[in-house]
């Protein structure tokens, strides 16, 4: 059973015979008429006389792996979560759909204990940790939820009875998206899309110092992480500049 989108489709075109690119394209174009991932990869399986139910993805594993990830080291955490926070505020070809930044922001509130360490992550390292967890995010809305060429209209019915809750966050704050307004990702208020300030409220941005992102990210769903053995001494490891 495939992890990823990515893995599916590869599969799938090992088995059909015909380039990754070929398969990816025809997925894109079934997506963009409204069918979800799974229904697409399984109507281009059928075509080619492939048993349609050879194709599946784990939502369960995705949401594993992506904890086990988010789970190896604290710093690291927070640097991803800054790099998805801004992607998702991006626009064009690197934005990160916030539909899979709502479930990142989920998967996030189940890692409470992440270690701290003082070892510095190189840019590359947390570089690939984010793109893996993009892949994953994407593929794991893509299962959980139910898609039309509207976007998100709710919960797949093959959604995984252990995210569902998940599923209806995802789909709950998208529809509240879709029309103008903005969860804040640390004390969760409802605001208006135009209001917010680095995906937070005003009155949540204005406590939080703009340049620490330790302090952004640690208030990300309200969570407080001021138990962790901050000592000074990780701080300044932390920011040998500052
Ligand atoms: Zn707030």
């Amino acid at each position: 059973m495939s992890l990823t989108a990515r893995d599916l489709l590869q599969e799938l075109a090992n088995d059909a015979g015909l380039p990754y690119q070929t398969i990816a394209k025809k997925v894109n174009r079934l997506m963009s008429k409204g069918k979800g991932l799974l229904d697409s990869v399984k109507s281009i399986a059928e075509e080619h006389g492939l048993k349609e139910t050879n194709y599946k993805i784990d939502a369960t594993k995705i949401v594993k792996e992506a904890e086990q990830i988010l789970r190896e080291d604290y710093t690291q955490t927070l640097m991803i979560s800054a790099v998805l926070g801004q992607m998702v505020e991006a626009r064009g070809r690197d934005r990160f759909p916030a539909p899979a930044f709502f479930a990142f922001i989920e998967v996030l509130q189940k890692i409470s204990d992440a270690p701290r360490d003082t070892r510095s992550e190189t840019s590359s390292e947390i570089e690939d940790r984010a793109t893996r967890i993009i892949e994953l995010m994407t593929t794991l809305v893509s299962v959980l939820c139910e898609w039309s060429e509207k976007g998100i209209i709710g919960v797949a019915d093959d959604c995984p009875e252990s995210l569902r809750d998940m599923a209806k966050v995802v789909f709950r704050k998208t529809k509240l998206l879709q029309g103008g307004l903005w969860t804040c990702i640390s004390c969760g208020e409802i605001v208006n899309i135009k209001e917010t300030r680095a995906l937070m409220c005003t009155s949540c941005d204005s406590r939080l110092s703009r340049s620490d992102i330790h302090e952004r990210f640690d208030q990300m769903s309200g969570r407080r992480r001021t138990g962790y053995g901050q000592t000074s001494k990780d701080e300044e490891n932390d920011y040998p500049t500052s």
